[in-house]
């Protein structure tokens, strides 16, 4: 069955209300790929109900960044989570999300502020917002994120603790392509040299793991090698962080668990990829 569309927020709250058993919510700004679907399947595994947000945030952009070109297509998106027998699909309008009266803002503090928060310096202002707005529309049981975005997954999951939210985040694996490249909407943008260039970023991260295994654990000098690596691919280097995957702290020596994230431009586009080292 076609999933049904819900583009208002009062239709959404209504339809909530009247919803029965455990509900799963997926955020997304759409341009659906098999990143996103692996969420949804999750979510169908885990509860009773699914529903999908499809809304491309502008406060989460800056001036500087892809709002006005961020990939857009809703009916394939839809094609694609009827294919799943998701249940709602909510795609709110920017005004209604974001009216012109509208002064509030969730924000929190000093995990923010490292790794893609250096470079966005607003970005998980506006990603906190909007959960929190859509969490306050959807109440959802569970929401389902990918640990692609590795550091959003743990803000989000401190802002559901401190504003004591009764929802819970399950974070899933990453989903890549066969040659290793993390699914991003953004790899659309991507030239075919652009796409041999961005294997760098999953390549540099498994060189991280190989170097671990041989007995190396200086962040430093993996961090080096990395670099190497990426620039040699001709692409330009945001960070490269090893750090505590609760604190979000960087440490000095890796260790098993630990998490190595990193953001690279490659030709205009920004991509991120990260992984856990075991
Ligand atoms: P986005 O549409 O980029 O805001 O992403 C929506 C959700 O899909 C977020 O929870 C992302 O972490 C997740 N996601 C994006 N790409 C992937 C991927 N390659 N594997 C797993 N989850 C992903």
């Amino acid at each position: 069955m076609k999933p049904k569309l819900i583009n208002s927020i009062e239709e959404m709250s209504v339809i909530r209300k009247q919803l029965k058993g455990k509900i799963g919510f997926v955020p997304t700004m759409g341009f659906l790929h098999e990143g996103h679907l692996s969420l949804v399947k999750e979510a169908k595994k885990k509860t009773d109900v699914v529903i999908v947000s499809i809304f491309v945030n502008p406060t989460q952009f800056s001036a500087n960044e892809d709002l006005s070109t961020y990939p857009r297509n809703i009916e394939r998106d839809i094609e694609l989570l009827t294919n799943l027998e998701v249940d709602y699909i909510f795609f709110p309008t920017n005004e209604q999300m974001y009216p012109d009266d509208f002064k509030t803002w969730v924000n929190v503090d000093k995990i923010t502020q490292v790794l893609c928060g250096k470079s966005r310096p607003t970005h998980f202002r506006g990603v906190t917002t909007i959960v929190a707005k859509l969490i306050n529309i959807i109440d959802p049981d569970l929401i389902f994120m990918g640990e692609k975005d590795f550091q959003q997954l743990v803000v989000l999951k401190q802002m559901i603790k401190d504003l004591n939210f009764r929802t819970d985040i399950v974070g899933c694996s990453i989903v890549r392509e066969k040659d290793g490249l993390a699914l991003s909407s953004r790899n659309k943008y991507l030239s075919s040299s652009g796409r041999k260039k961005a294997l760098c970023l999953n390549k540099s991260l498994l060189l991280a793991q190989k170097l671990y295994n041989e007995g190396l654990t200086s962040s430093n000098e993996i961090i080096s090698q990395m670099t190497n690596l990426i620039e040699n691919n001709e692409c330009i280097i945001d960070y490269i962080e090893v750090f505590d995957p609760k604190t979000l702290e960087h440490i000095p020596e890796l260790v098993g668990g630990c998490r190595i994230a990193l953001a690279v431009i490659v030709e205009n586009t920004r991509l991120i990829d990260n992984i856990k080292i075991v």
